[in-house]
């Protein structure tokens, strides 16, 4: 295995804690662990409605006193293995770049795909019909309207994030006047693992042709790697629509290595 030295890892830019979600390296040092306390704080304050911080260490306490643990202490065998069964210290590794990328991510630099299923289930409900229960019908851009959930203040922060396009140049917010889904209860094409849209708290757009990317689209077979679409990163009008999402709690998917670039989905966590 590739051991990257801190000096490597500063380069990069990224964080032990990301660099252990990606495999490349594990460390059990005080820092690393202090990393650790300061994510699981990230999380418990991202979810007022249903989080209060605990006592006990590497523990996620719910107001109805479920406790879950942060860390399983499990090393994942991989980016497909880490993907499938995430703990919560996992969720948190990889920090979400606020900054807009001048670049393409790194190999499996996905932060927020990596998510802890029970974690959402429980917050957003473990069936479509539990799920269902939660939705609230947000007022989106030109009179349309979108099924959100309004659990953790979800749909409050769209109805927000709409409020600040519409004070922006019609040609920006023009980009995101499409939704093209939010909730539908099912796993992510291929896997069997949920993705936000399961739980409400994902919606897709209808971007301009030559911005409208998936990851999969791109693979000529299945071992390449996705192409990333770099010169959308030019773009000074995405640019300014994701930042609004994103100042209300969303995270793009454009800023993943398996890039979605219609998909934003509600994980204040990963903003905090
Ligand atoms: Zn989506």
């Amino acid at each position: 295995m590739l051991v990257y030295t801190a000096e490597m890892l500063k380069e990069l830019a990224i964080t032990a804690g990301a660099a252990c979600a990606l495999g490349l390296l594990c460390a059990g040092s005080m820092a690393a662990a202090a990393q650790d306390v300061n994510a699981l704080d990230d999380l418990v304050r991202a979810y007022p409605d249903h989080l209060v911080p605990a006592e006990k260490p590497n523990t996620v306490l719910w107001k109805d006193g479920t406790e879950m643990v942060f860390d399983d202490g499990i090393q994942k065998a991989g980016f497909e293995d880490l993907l499938n069964r995430a703990s919560l210290k996992d969720q948190m590794a990889m920090p979400y770049p606020r900054s807009w990328p001048s670049a393409a991510p790194l190999v499996n630099a996905d932060p927020g795909r990596v998510r802890n299923d029970a974690f959402f289930r429980k917050m957003y409900g473990g069936s479509a019909d539990e799920v269902r229960a939660n939705l609230v019908s947000v007022e989106w851009l030109g009179g349309a309207r979108v099924p959100f959930s309004k659990v953790n203040g979800a749909a409050e922060a769209l109805g927000r994030v709409r409020e600040e396009l519409e004070t922006l140049p019609a040609e920006v917010y023009q980009y995101v006047a499409q939704p093209v889904g939010t909730f539908a209860w099912r796993p992510i094409a291929g896997t069997a693992r949920l993705s936000m849209h399961s739980f409400g708290a994902a919606i897709d757009f209808q971007l301009p042709r030559a911005l409208y990317r998936y990851w999969k689209w791109d693979m000529r077979s299945p071992n390449d790697a996705p192409v990333y679409p770099e010169r959308m990163l030019e773009d000074a009008r995405l640019r300014q629509v994701v930042a609004v999402f994103e100042r209300h709690g969303f995270i793009w998917g454009g800023k993943w290595f398996h890039y979605d670039t219609m998909h934003f989905e509600y994980r204040p966590e990963l903003l905090g």
